[in-house]
């Protein structure tokens, strides 16, 4: 019995550990479509695009979503925002405008349960292009 439970506090923590998509974007062990990095964070092209700029901007430790984020460490949250701002700056849509959206939970649509901001830009952008 005790060992069952030492087996199942070690599945436990494998599970938490375990990584998501984006981990392994972040250790170049999937591809993506860099556009920035930071000591912090990085910036890839969501692979659906729901607008003409669709950026994924990724804190590198992990939160599973935004609340989470800004109450354990808000400096991250502030690099996530100024990466988004600098990506906005780096596809030419800071001056006309962008949205910057963080999906939180199932509801929302939330697939990957590693905080990220979708950074929508462009003519595109529409009510619909969330
Ligand atoms: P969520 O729905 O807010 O969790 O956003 C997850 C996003 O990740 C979706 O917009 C997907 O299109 C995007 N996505 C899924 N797989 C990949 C990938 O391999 N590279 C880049 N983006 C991805």
């Amino acid at each position: 019995r005790c060992h069952r439970a030492r087996v199942l506090r070690r599945a436990d923590t494998l599970a938490s550990m375990s990584d998501t998509l984006f981990e392994r974007i972040i250790n170049r062990e999937v591809p993506a479509d860099i556009v920035h990095e930071t000591e912090t964070t990085i910036a890839f092209r969501d692979i659906n695009p729901r607008a003409t700029t669709h950026v994924l901007v990724v804190p590198k430790t992990r939160y599973r979503n935004v609340a989470e984020l800004a109450a354990a460490d808000p400096g991250l949250l502030a690099d996530v925002v100024n990466t988004a701002a600098k990506v906005a700056e780096l596809e030419g849509v800071a001056e006309a405008g962008y949205r910057l959206t963080f999906n939180t939970g199932e509801d929302a649509g939330q697939t990957v349960f590693h905080v990220h901001g979708h950074l929508l830009g462009g003519s595109s952008l529409g009510p619909e292009a969330r």
